[in-house]
């Protein structure tokens, strides 16, 4: 949190500052991602504008969870650079963009805007390395680390029952 009445804003002034944020647990597809253990430093830039506030963060950290193939803890680094803005007196109704869901009155949420900003640069998948091996799907080996005896995986005969579709297709 970040008490803005201790700033001293004036218009066109801009105030630096930078505070450690506890990284929420982001819930990713239904699985728990977390920071590390000691709260990274975010850098908070301030802007009062004759309209309203110009807020700005930026964020470098690590965050870890289950690799998306092999379910092995994976480390993902990610930097964000978010903005937002509170207008003094924003259009009433609406999704405006002229209210900065994370200010309640003079605090800044630096916490809950980080955990937004962070799942939202986050890659879609989540892998412990570009190329990890996955398990195998019969007997759940880790592919990365050894290798079983399963048979490769049938053909899928839904597949050729189609190809023989668009065979009988191509010659009537
Ligand atoms: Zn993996
Ligand atoms: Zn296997």
């Amino acid at each position: 949190m970040i008490d803005l009445s201790q700033l001293r804003l004036e218009p066109g002034v801009e105030r630096s500052v930078e505070v450690p944020v506890v990284v929420p647990v982001l819930g990713i597809g239904g699985v728990d991602y977390e920071g590390p253990l000691s709260p990274p430093i975010a850098r908070v830039n301030i802007t009062r504008l004759l309209t309203g506030l110009l807020l700005r963060l930026r964020l470098q950290t690590t965050i870890t969870g289950p690799c998306h193939r092999c379910l092995e803890p994976a480390s993902v680094p990610v930097a964000i650079d978010a903005r937002e803005y509170q207008a003094d007196h924003p259009e009433v109704g609406a999704e405006s963009e002229e209210v900065c869901d994370y200010l309640q009155g003079d605090e800044l949420d630096v916490g809950a805007w980080a955990g937004d900003a962070i799942v939202l640069s986050m890659p879609h998948k989540i892998l412990c390395r570009e190329d990890c091996q996955g398990l195998c799907p019969s007997c759940g080996t880790n592919l990365n680390t050894g290798t079983c005896q399963c048979p490769p995986p049938e053909a899928d005969n839904r597949w050729s029952a189609l190809q023989q579709l668009v065979e009988d297709d191509t010659e009537g």
